[in-house]
């Protein structure tokens, strides 16, 4: 770090009252490598500008874990300056070379945590997609394929909705039907397995692999998941034989391998660890990882030639999807009906149970033609609503079952089955017809393993693999 830099008194960035008072005292910079001793212990890391939003009695440290701390001016006893490097930000662009040979891949940007940088003035992660700061920053992606690139959106995943369903999936439809060789989707990883179940019921039958990638850490932080997740899901679009929508991301807490997931049987299962997805109610279709691919599974859909893709871009938005609670009011259910809500998802207890206070109203939903189906919060498992009476009278009310779909999947299924027909006959229909895994004729006893720590064979076990 070059220590050649303007005077505290120029480089404070926004500070004003305490803290600027507190900068000025110990002649720190912001952008300065610092270690801060305060009365609560000592911090190190990069002295970041003030924030709009924040007050002026902190100063902001982003720490070698990448963590931003605020810290209180009253408790600094000292800064000392250790380094100092001025902040650039932008990731240089480069323009993505071309190899004969190479298969052709594109990757369409959605926005999220992958296509972001840290913006220090908001001290907030902003989406940045372009696809030339992509190749700037993981050049290895040239070693694999001849890679086109293309901002549909730039949201954080939690704005994707059916809208952006639809348009991704015209324009990856487009995109086989040119002859693409591979798809890669990148993608904010909160809703990800939203966007993998869309496009797994609009994109039918794709003759190529359709790849999700996100990263739950930005590329400014050391231990980002962006480059390593790209790459393996890049591999995959261009040299798997799966072709299938997947959603390709870190398989175990180390950069060991990445792990490809069924888009109708993957979700998000960890707020902030890398190794987040999870296959729920089945095991993964392959690890991948330098070197190639380990198939997990054996019954997926080969890669083909043909440019034979079916893409039905339909949604319905008045869908809803229901956490079922203790004591839930039928009230919820009855203003979705008077909302003009044409369809329902509840997330059942046990086996897919509500309590009883809430029949009525799904009697009345069921007079008024709201398609109401079940799933179980269990997440693992099946709903079985034949054991109980209470699952029999609410299957005589029309709640129809669903097997072992996932909420968040039988929420998107049911938008989209509504959104090409009206006909509950055939929405019930398409609903109970599997097209990808969706719903599945039994678990495998290898997939369900919860290792919960501290458990004394559990250790043992856990010991022996992470030797
Ligand atoms: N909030 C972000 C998103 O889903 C998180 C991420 O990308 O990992 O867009």
């Amino acid at each position: 770090m070059s220590t050649t830099s303007p005077p505290a008194s120029e480089n404070t960035y926004g500070y004003k009252g305490d803290a600027l008072a507190a900068l000025k005292r110990f002649g720190a910079r912001v952008w300065g490598q610092a270690r801060v001793s305060t009365t609560r212990g000592a911090f190190e890391g990069i002295i970041l500008p003030r924030s709009e939003n924040d007050d002026d009695k902190h100063i902001v440290l982003k720490l070698i874990t990448g963590y931003n701390v605020g810290i209180a001016t009253h408790t600094i006893n000292a800064i000392e300056e250790t380094g100092y490097k001025e902040a650039h930000y932008q990731i240089p662009e480069r323009e993505f070379p071309y190899s004969e040979g190479k298969p052709n891949i594109k990757l369409f940007g959605t926005g999220g945590t992958i296509a972001s940088r840290l913006d220090y003035r908001t001290g907030a992660v902003i989406p940045a997609f372009s696809p030339g700061e992509l190749y700037g920053a993981v050049p290895e992606l040239a070693d694999i394929c001849n890679l086109s690139t293309e901002k549909l959106f730039a949201v954080f995943s939690e704005n994707m909705g059916p809208q952006q369903y639809t348009k991704l999936a015209v324009a990856i439809g487009e995109e086989i039907k040119n002859g693409i060789d591979g798809i890669v989707v990148g993608h904010g990883t909160d809703t990800m397995h939203h966007t993998a179940s869309a496009l797994a019921f609009m994109v039918q039958r794709p003759p190529v692999p359709i790849v999700l990638v996100g990263s739950q850490r930005s590329s400014d932080r050391p231990s980002s998941d962006a480059a390593l997740n790209l790459i393996h899901a890049t591999k995959t679009a261009a040299e798997s034989d799966i072709a299938e929508v997947m959603v390709s991301m870190f398989g175990p807490t180390s950069d060991e391998y990445g792990l490809l997931h069924t888009g109708t049987r993957v979700r998000k299962m960890h707020s902030s660890y890398r190794s987040t997805f999870r296959t729920i109610g089945d095991v993964p279709l392959a690890m991948v990882d330098n070197d190639g691919f380990k198939p997990l599974k054996t019954d997926y859909n080969r890669r083909r030639k043909d440019r034979d893709v079916i893409v039905k871009p339909y949604f319905e938005e008045r869908v809803a999807l229901i956490y079922y609670y203790p004591n839930m009011h039928p009230d919820i259910i009855d203003s979705l009906i008077d909302n003009g809500y044409r369809g329902i998802v509840i997330a059942g207890t046990g086996l897919g149970h509500v309590n009883k206070p809430v029949y009525p109203a799904v009697r009345r939903a069921r007079d008024a033609g709201v398609a109401i189906y079940m799933t179980v919060q269990t997440l693992w498992g099946y709903v079985h609503m034949s054991v109980y009476d209470t699952g029999r009278d609410l299957m005589a009310m029309g709640i129809v079952p669903l097997a072992n779909m996932l909420p968040e999947v039988a929420y998107v299924k049911l938008g989209w089955a509504l959104g090409q027909t009206g006909d509950l006959e055939k929405v019930k229909e398409l609903m109970l017809t599997p097209i990808c895994r969706e719903t599945t004729d039994r678990e495998p006893y290898n997939g369900y393993l919860v290792f919960q720590g501290g458990i004394p064979e559990v250790e043992t076990f856990l010991h022996k693999i992470h030797k």
